[in-house]
This record gives C-alpha cells, sequence and structure tokens, in this order.
C-alpha cells in the first residue's frame, strides 16, 4: 500500500497515520515528526527550519522534497509507505510524480479525513495544552489553517481526478475513525 493521508491541521493524520501504517505493515514517513525531530536533536536542518515552522508557514520545497526523495528510497519502503504532510504545494506533489516514477512506483490511495471547522480548532486547543507543541498557539493555527486552504486544498482535485481520493470522515472516536478508515481503504 503506498498512500498519502491529507486533512488540515488537527484532522487527525499523525493519530489515524500511525495506525493505518501498522495496519498495513508500512513505514509512515510524516515530514512534520520528522522536521521536529530535527529540531529537537538541533541539527543544521532543525536550526533552519525552527523559526519557518513557529510560524506556521511552510518550509521551502528545496529544503522538503530531497528529504522526502531520500526517506523514498529505503528499503524499508518495499512493502509501501503512508506519507503524512507531504506533498503540501503543487510543486511538491509534482516533485512527489517524478520521484515514484524514478522508482518506478505509483500511489495506491490518498486518503483524506473529514473534519469540521469547529471541531478542528477543538482539537488543536486540547492538544496544545497536553503536548506543548511550538506551533500550536493561536496565531500560528490559524495561520497554518490558511496556508492548508491556500497551498494544500488545491492538491484534492488533482487526487480525486486521478481516482486516488478516499474521503473518510474523521468525526469520533480514534478507534471508530480508524475502523472506517481500514474498511475505505480495502473496500
Ligand atoms: P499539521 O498537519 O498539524 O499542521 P505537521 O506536523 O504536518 O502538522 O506540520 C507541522 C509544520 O511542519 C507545518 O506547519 C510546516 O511548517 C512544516 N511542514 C511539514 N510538512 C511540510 C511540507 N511538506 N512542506 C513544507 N512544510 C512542511
Amino acid at each position: 500500500m503506498r498512500m498519502l493521508i491529507m486533512g488540515p491541521p488537527g484532522a487527525g493524520k499523525g493519530t489515524q497515520g500511525a495506525k493505518v501504517a501498522e495496519e498495513f505493515g508500512i513505514p509512515e514517513i510524516s515530514t512534520g515528526a520528522i522536521f521536529r525531530s530535527n529540531i529537537a536533536n538541533q541539527t543544521e536542518l532543525g536550526k533552519i527550519v525552527k523559526a519557518i515552522i513557529d510560524k506556521g508557514e511552510l518550509v521551502p520545497d528545496s529544503l522538503t522534497v530531497d528529504l522526502v526523495a531520500d526517506r523514498l528510497a529505503q528499503p524499508d519502503t518495499a512493502p509501501g509507505f503512508l506519507l503524512d504532510g507531504f506533498p503540501r504545494t503543487v510543486a511538491q506533489a509534482e516533485a512527489l510524480e517524478g520521484i515514484l516514477d524514478k522508482l518506478g512506483i505509483k500511489l495506491d490511495a490518498c486518503l483524506l479525513l473529514i473534519v469540521d471547522g469547529e471541531t478542528l480548532v477543538a482539537r488543536m486547543m486540547k492538544r496544545a495544552a497536553i503536548e506543548g507543541r511550538s506551533d500550536d498557539n493561536e496565531e500560528t493555527i490559524r495561520r497554518r489553517f490558511e496556508v492548508y486552504s491556500a497551498e494544500t486544498e488545491p492538491l484534492l482535485a488533482l487526487y480525486r481526478d486521478k481516482g486516488l481520493l478516499v474521503e473518510v470522515d474523521g468525526l469520533g472516536d480514534v478507534p471508530v475513525v480508524h475502523s472506517r478508515i481500514v474498511a475505505a481503504l480495502k473496500a
């Protein structure tokens, strides 16, 4: 299974992505998590991206695309992969096509988690209190929603046109949503 998981901030991509990846025995590749681990380890990349992420802006495609290309070339992706948080722009989606073409593989599905705006905000505020992610403050969250609408949402039409979009209702308890996702992907 080679798939993307998409949806606005707070839709549950990280939570559900990890469970889906486990279900299918594939690695979950989250660009956000990779950036956060680089920030925590104070790597060169981490130092560059910290201020950008804290503002809710996108890390430049030039830094993001190579990172994903390298990751997808690792042998553990042989049975497939789940990409979370990438692609986020039209340019990244085009770059992903190139990466997959070179590897001689194709996507099987693009999973979209659908959650209403009010629930998203409530979840983000709750997570901010629990996890203390430095980009989970009100101003940054607002900016991340704007960036999602402007840059990432347009990609959904692209995957819908390719017949890859699988839309799942992301409202409800974690196991309930997980069952819905598995049913939709296996359908
Ligand atoms: P969320 O989906 O909740 O916004 P992520 O963990 O996916 O959280 O991303 C956190 C931040 O990391 C983003 O706001 C952005 O700054 C950066 N980021 C993650 N993935 C990408 C990407 N593909 N392109 C550019 N920036 C990214």
